[in-house]
């Protein structure tokens, strides 16, 4: 004996033993509220689009504030926009609920760069005096992206034109980091021509690594972080 599974989406019009008239009234139903839901889809398409267009084409300033939130100057009014909280005091978004282009706009500048995110606040380059976006809890000096360092950069120093590797960029100023001998890196005469107020860069020489002795046995240096300049390793060889 076999039975023929019903699909569960059938299921009701079975139960009220409905015949074709039903079942055709169903597929109109269904049809029709296919053609408004595709209607339906493609206004809110639109109006997305739209929204992203003005989003990314309108004149709008946007400025951080200190708390984490964001202004936006627009020339039918000022609104401020909280990006981790996805709000915005508009009324597009406050009455409507809507993803607003100034929330849009917000996402694209810190997406781009051209704005801190929530959590960073605006620093400057100690080496270049370009703006650069720092943690908020971040202290010190700090370096932009041109002139910051990872662990493990090859490394040359301008004064001997030895190779060095980068093992940290402390937050400490060459006047407040302090060697072995308790001097700080700018008393020293070698670091005379670079920045008192620059943080200092730790590095290994690259003649003390060998298979057994990694970057975190080797002993460290404190440089101003300027002398250091990135090294082109494969361009050496
Ligand atoms: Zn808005
Ligand atoms: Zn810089």
């Amino acid at each position: 004996m076999t039975h023929e599974r019903i699909p569960p989406a059938s299921a009701p019009v079975d139960e009220r033993g409905g015949g074709d008239a039903d079942r055709a009234r169903d597929r109109r139903d269904r049809g029709d509220r296919e053609v408004s839901d595709r209607a339906r889809d493609a206004a809110d398409a639109d109006r997305e689009d739209g929204r992203s267009e003005r989003a990314k084409r309108e004149p709008m300033t946007v400025r951080p504030l200190r708390d984490r939130r964001y202004v936006v100057e627009t020339e039918g009014g000022t609104y401020v926009v909280a990006l981790d909280a996805g709000t915005c005091s508009c009324p597009d978004h406050e009455i409507r609920g809507e993803r607003c282009k100034h929330l849009r706009r917000v996402a694209i500048e810190v997406t781009e760069g051209r704005l801190p995110a929530p959590d960073e606040r605006v620093g400057v380059c100690a080496v270049c005096g370009v703006e650069t976006f720092v943690p908020f809890a971040a202290s010190g000096p700090r370096l932009c992206a041109r002139h910051g360092f990872e662990r493990g950069d090859a490394v040359s120093d301008r004064e001997t034109g030895e190779l060095l590797v980068v093992t940290r960029v402390t937050d400490r100023r060459a006047d407040e980091y302090r060697t072995d001998e308790g001097r700080a890196i700018e008393a020293y005469p070698t670091n005379a021509a670079y920045g008192a107020h620059e943080p200092v860069v730790e590095a290994v020489y690259a003649e003390s690594l060998g298979p057994a002795h990694g970057i975190d046995d080797a002993r460290r240096y404190g440089f101003p972080a300027s002398r250091l300049v990135p090294v082109d390793v494969d361009r050496e060889e």
